[in-house]
């Protein structure tokens, strides 16, 4: 058993740390106060091929292992958690159902330019009724000629705002349930689409997260991802790669909630000595440091399963619910240690306690990954 990162791991860890430092961190603090997209550090992100790091070569990527992957994830997220989550879409939400279940023209035409990072992709699976229980989809697709009409809305949409290109679920068949639901590659320039306003959210402010409205939307048939009637297949299937990002964004708030900590600890000076110095306080920290290792453990295990060909439902979903836990606590802690200063937006623990809860929440609540893990566990 090797703990080691390969050379390569290595040295991605050191670019997208520097760049992060570099590019990322100057802004993250305006841009969650604004709400802002951050373009111009995504086309920067382009550039260093962070935008289709799962996506091979021939097809636009940069065709790295998916324990790279995280590891970008987790150093943007140290800085600033919307940049880890659009990296995260983009790479694991839009561009891996179609490098798995596309055809070689859809790979040609939408996959190459986002996995590029010419334009950007968007993931549209939940509906105002229809979130954990996804099967419950309410948008419909009916066959009409040489294409399918789309009516229908969805909502909370992470880069919906930003994106060109949606992976886009809806009910072909509703008698069928889970079985009648289809995914479509739809163009965000298309008739009857209609992006709606930004979202004001607590945290992951700069993720431009919309609702999509869908008016007869005509989509042709060849934009149809995979086969007719596996729409759920290929959303839950697209979830469980995706949650080793949310994991390692997850990882990445916790550990800058750690660094912040810790520094903070070693000159903050109550009752004649360092915060550092009281038992109260390492406890603390070594419980934060704790948890850190374990969600790493957990995050690059899955990443390493999803690497080696073997099943990650399992280690993906454990690694999403531990890392999610684990950060939402540490960033809790964080605030703590920061006293009346970690509640005040001048200090990045403030960010990171509001950015943390949304790990808990999407691509699949806490809940739903023991639901997920206990299903593995043959209990239905
Ligand atoms: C900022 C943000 C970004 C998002 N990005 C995207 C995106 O890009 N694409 C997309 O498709 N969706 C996205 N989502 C939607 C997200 O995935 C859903 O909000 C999430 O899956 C929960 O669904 P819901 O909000 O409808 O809650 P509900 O499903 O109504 O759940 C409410 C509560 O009930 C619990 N619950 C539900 N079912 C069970 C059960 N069987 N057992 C135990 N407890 C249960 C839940 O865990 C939760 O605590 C995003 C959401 C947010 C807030």
């Amino acid at each position: 058993m090797d703990f080691e990162h390969s050379e390569q791991q290595q040295l991605i860890r050191a670019m997208v740390r520097e760049f992060a430092q570099r590019e990322v961190a100057p802004i993250a603090k305006a841009i969650d106060k604004s709400g802002e997209f951050p373009l111009a550090t995504v086309k920067k992100m382009a550039q260093l091929g962070l935008l289709g790091m799962v996506v091979p070569p021939e097809y636009g990527g940069s065709g790295t292992d998916t324990v790279s992957y995280a590891i970008a994830i987790e150093e943007l997220s140290r800085i600033c958690a919307s940049h880890g989550v659009i990296v995260s879409v983009n790479n694991s939400l839009a561009c891996w159902p179609i490098l798995h279940y596309g055809t070689e023209e859809q790979k040609q035409r939408y996959l190459v330019p986002m996995a590029k990072g010419e334009e950007l992709g968007a993931y549209a699976l939940t509906e105002p009724a229809a979130g954990s229980d996804a099967a419950k989809q309410k948008a419909t697709a009916v066959l009409d000629g040489d294409s399918w009409l789309l009516n229908g809305n969805k909502i909370f949409i992470t880069c919906g705002g930003a994106a060109q290109t949606y992976v886009l679920f809806a009910m072909t068949e509703p008698a069928k349930r889970y079985k009648g639901i289809t995914a479509f590659i739809v163009p965000r320039d298309v008739d009857g689409l209609t992006v709606g306003t930004e979202e004001e959210k607590m945290g992951i402010r700069a993720t431009a997260t919309t609702e999509i409205f869908l008016s007869n939307v005509r989509i042709p048939k060849e934009n149809v991802l995979g086969e007719v009637g596996q729409g759920f297949k290929v959303a839950m299937n697209t979830l469980n790669g995706g949650r080793i990002g949310i994991a390692a964004q997850a990882l990445g708030i916790a550990q800058g909630c750690l660094d912040e900590a810790v520094a903070y600890a070693k000159v903050r000076e109550a009752f004649g000595k360092t915060l550092g110095q009281m038992q109260a306080i390492q406890w603390m920290l070594a419980d934060i440091a704790t948890d850190v290792e374990v969600s790493r453990l957990l995050t690059y295990r899955a990443a390493w399963h999803e690497d080696t060909g073997a099943d990650y439902i399992m280690s993906s979903a454990m690694a999403k619910l531990f890392a999610a836990e684990a950060c939402v606590t540490a960033a809790r802690k964080a605030v703590q240690i920061y006293g009346g200063y970690g509640y005040s937006k001048d200090y990045p623990v403030e960010r990171f306690y509001r950015d943390s809860k949304i790990t808990e929440i999407y691509e699949g609540t806490n809940e739903i990954q023991r639901v997920v893990i206990a299903g593995q566990l043959g209990l239905r």
